[in-house]
Parts: C-alpha cells; sequence; structure tokens
C-alpha cells in the first residue's frame, strides 16, 4: 500500500507553529516512505477564510521547504460531491430527513436540562417513514448507534473507547443543502486515497463522529495518528505570550529552514537522544510509533542551538541563498553584487557561531561594509596613539608577506613580541581597523577574506 498523508489547514489565519509541525510530520511520513503528501485547504467557513491565509500558509510551507504533491485542492469546492454523499446515505438507510425546527431542538434540551439527562438531540423523524414525511425544510442526519462503545485505534493515543451514546445523529447536510465539515473531511479523505491521518489531538473527538461516516460508508477507514498539543515552557498551551506563535514569525527571526525542520521534528518525536539530524536521517527515522503522548514543550534556546548547527555544516551557496531570500521576505535591501561576493568568501568563517540570519549578517559587517570603515565608539578606544603606531609598523610587513594565515599569524605574533604585548592585545585595534567594531571574526580570517589590498588599506585607514 502506497502511503498518501494530507495536511488539511482552514485558512482562518496564517499558519501556525504548532499546525506547521502537523504538516511536517505528514510530510516526513510520507516522504520516508516514497508516498504522497497532499494539500487540503479547508475553507468551508466561508466568513472566516481568506485569499490571504491561503497564500500566508502556502508561504509558510515553501519556507519551511515542505513540498505537496499536485495542486492544493480546496474543500469548498467539492460541495456537491459532499452532498451527494450525504444521499447515497440516505439511500441507503444510513441517514435520514429530519423536519425539527431550531425551536423544537431547543424545546427539546431545556426538557432535557430540566429531567438532568443528556441534551444530545434524539430526533424524532429517525425512524419515520418517508410516506409519513411532510413538505417542510429538512436536515440530512446520519443514524448513530445508540448503544455499546467504539473502539478506534490511534498510533499515539492507542485504543480509545467512547460510549455511542456521546454520539448524536449529527447533522450531514443543512436545510439549505450545504454539507457539514465532518462529512466534507471523510469524503475529502476518502477520495483523495488518504492512507494516514496525522494530526492534532484537538481532533480526536471528531474521529469518533467521522467514523460513523466511514461505517456507513463501508470505506477503508485510515490509519490515525493523533498528536499532542504544542506548550510553552511553562506547561500552557503555545501562546502568543511565550514568543512568536507564527512560522512567518520564524521566517522573519531568521531561523534557517533547515533547522526549524529539525527543531519541529525532535519536538513531539523521538528517535533515542538524537538531537541534530539532517533532512534524510529524519524521512529515514521518522515514524509514528515516535510520537510522544504528552505535549512537547517549546525551548527557544534549543531551537537556537540545533539552528546554530545547520548553519555551520549548511553549503555555503545554499547559505547563502537562504540569507538573500530572508533579506527579502523581510523587506531589507538586497546585497550587492561585491557584497555577495564578500559574502562567499567570508562564509566558511561567518556561519561557525551564528545561529539566525541577523547574527549571520552581524558577524559579516567587516565585509559587507566599505572604506572608509566606520568606527564604532568602542572599537575606537583601541585606537591609541600606541596601537596605531603598531599598525603602522605591522603595514610594510604586510606589503611584502605573501597572503596565507600561517605567514599572518606569524607577522603579527613577531610583532606583538617586539613590543612586547601578548597577541590578543593586538586584536582590539585590527579588530577596529578592519571592522570598525569590538566584536567581529578573528583578526586573521577577516585579513584573509578581506585580501591584501584592503587590509593594508583599512590598516592605513585607522593608523593615520
Ligand atoms: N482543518 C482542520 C484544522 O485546521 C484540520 C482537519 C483535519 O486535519 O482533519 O484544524
Amino acid at each position: 500500500m502506497s502511503v498518501v498523508t494530507r495536511f488539511a489547514p482552514s485558512p482562518t489565519g496564517a499558519l501556525h507553529i504548532g499546525s506547521a509541525r502537523t504538516a511536517l510530520f505528514n510530510w516526513l511520513y510520507a516522504r520516508g516512505r516514497g508516498g504522497k503528501f497532499l494539500l487540503r485547504i479547508e475553507d468551508t467557513d466561508k466568513g472566516r477564510s481568506t485569499d490571504e491565509n491561503r497564500e500566508a500558509i502556502l508561504d509558510g510551507l515553501t519556507w519551511l521547504g515542505l513540498d505537496w504533491d499536485g495542486a492544493p485542492s480546496s474543500q469548498a469546492a467539492n460541495a456537491d460531491r459532499h452532498a451527494a454523499v450525504a444521499n447515497t446515505l440516505l439511500a441507503n438507510g444510513h441517514a435520514y430527513k429530519c423536519f425539527s425546527t431550531q425551536e423544537e431542538i431547543e424545546a427539546f434540551r431545556e426538557k432535557a436540562r430540566a429531567e438532568k439527562i443528556s441534551t444530545l438531540f434524539r430526533s424524532p423523524w429517525r425512524d419515520v417513514a418517508e410516506a409519513d414525511h411532510p413538505d417542510a425544510p429538512y436536515v440530512i442526519r446520519i443514524k448513530a448507534p445508540r448503544e455499546g462503545q467504539t473502539t478506534l485505534h490511534d498510533e499515539v493515543q492507542g485504543d480509545v473507547t467512547w460510549s455511542n451514546d456521546q454520539l448524536d445523529d449529527m447533522i450531514l447536510l443543512r436545510s439549505d443543502g450545504t454539507p457539514v465539515y465532518m462529512l466534507a473531511v471523510v469524503v475529502d479523505d476518502h477520495d483523495m486515497g488518504v492512507t494516514h491521518v496525522i494530526r492534532g489531538d484537538d481532533h480526536l473527538a471528531n474521529a469518533f463522529r467521522q467514523n460513523l461516516i466511514y461505517e456507513a460508508m463501508g470505506w477503508d477507514k485510515p490509519t490515525l495518528a493523533h498528536i499532542p498539543l504544542i506548550f510553552g515552557a511553562d506547561g500552557k498551551k503555545l501562546s502568543k505570550r511565550h514568543g512568536a506563535t507564527g512560522a512567518a514569525e520564524y521566517q522573519a527571526l531568521g531561523y534557517p529552514a533547515a533547522g526549524m525542520r529539525n527543531y519541529l521534528t525532535r519536538l513531539g518525536w523521538s528517535h533515542g537522544d538524537d538531537e541534530f539530524f539532517s533532512d534524510a536521517q529524519a524521512r529515514d527515522w521518522f515514524d509514528l510509533g515516535g510520537i510522544g503522548k504528552s505535549p512537547a514543550r517549546f525551548d527557544f534556546k534549543k531551537l537556537e542551538n540545533i539552528c546554530g548547527q545547520h548553519i555551520a555544516v549548511a553549503d555555503d551557496a545554499a547559505l547563502l541563498q537562504e540569507l538573500q531570500d530572508f533579506l527579502a521576505a523581510t523587506g531589507a535591501a538586497p546585497l550587492t553584487e561585491t557584497q555577495n561576493d564578500g559574502m562567499l568568501t567570508a562564509m566558511y568563517c561567518l556561519k561557525e557561531r551564528a545561529k539566525t540570519f541577523p547574527e549571520l549578517i552581524d558577524k559579516a559587517h567587516f565585509v559587507l561594509t566599505q572604506r572608509p570603515v566606520e568606527i564604532e565608539e568602542k572599537a575606537a578606544s583601541h585606537l591609541t596613539d600606541v596601537s596605531r603606531g603598531i599598525l603602522r609598523e605591522l603595514t610594510p610587513q604586510l606589503q611584502n608577506a605573501s597572503w596565507s594565515r600561517d605567514i599572518l599569524e606569524g607577522i603579527v605574533a613577531s610583532t606583538a613580541e617586539a613590543h612586547d604585548m601578548k597577541l590578543g592585545k593586538l586584536a582590539g585595534p585590527l579588530r577596529a581597523a578592519l571592522a570598525g567594531r569590538a566584536v567581529s571574526p578573528s583578526m586573521f580570517d577577516m585579513m584573509l577574506v578581506l585580501g591584501q589590498d584592503e587590509t593594508i588599506a583599512r590598516l592605513q585607514d585607522a593608523s593615520r
């Protein structure tokens, strides 16, 4: 059996980080098994669904690198098919027409409340023959079992049992002929050939209602996996109070997509003690058995740590491309060609300890800036008369040097020694001259990246 998973967001908001994780789990499960990952936009709530939200969701998935198979489908576009299934159930006796009015239903509930019995509506039309039906508006309701229990197996939750008397004869088709959401989900999942439904455990109760439709239609049921929600560090449902909640916010904060994927995969799923892994490993390892039963806690420190590791091992050109995408997505000015070249040369030393793109850009300041280098106050304090003198001394030596790390280290070390100084003492003035900052990549990396002419020119600027 080939695996088909789906992500079925409602475009009533942007892509929440929890939904992004749901999409990721579905994507990993399908991709690791040569299966398909489908995208269905559940846009039946006309009042709250917007095109902007739909676009934001697609953008978020694209940023995260979660590619889907085929075109995204629209649930609303399938309304006729949903209605047809409701009519099939009516024809085969698994559903019935209910003519109860809103007032009658309300009266039923009030009476039930007064008698302290279940307020689930029990329609008097369930067993009334067609011949006795009035010519009046009706809804189509499913005939749910009233006795016994239903047990559903869930790959995360295990066997979950519900008492059938908790299920009402839910409406399938409203009196205006529009299908309800619960019916649409089942019909679409069936028609799309979905084999595995992996979604938030806030949908677990729905699974029992949806199960009625599968049973009544005699359709194969998908494997279920209801995953716990994501909590904040305090053990409460992740919300704005904890920090960013939208996928787009993480993009804007400059987290690399590979790091996000790794962190979100690990959030609520485990493979032994592995914390840092590649996409290929995640695809190979991901399974439903590794999903935890209790809510995972979002840990920003861990996210940063994982992101830093991914930046460190990323391919330089790919990292530069992602940095350019980051700048574009945040509306920042694009890099010039010279800056791009500089970034590419410098990348090996920039990516060592950067956890986000803003950090990478900050470290790259020395290569992004131009002469005359503006010198920050903190850095300027390193440019004393004495240190300026030493920079002046360095210049002719550097002019005659061949430009390799060993040689440069030798020159700076012997100059420091000649002045009875530790090598580190020269880092301050050199950083100030080359980057205009007190914090920067190492002086030798900067010299190597900037090259001989530019290095000497910056030292001369600063030592004047
Ligand atoms: N549209 C639902 C949601 O956004 C998902 C339904 C499902 O996965 O079955 O929560």
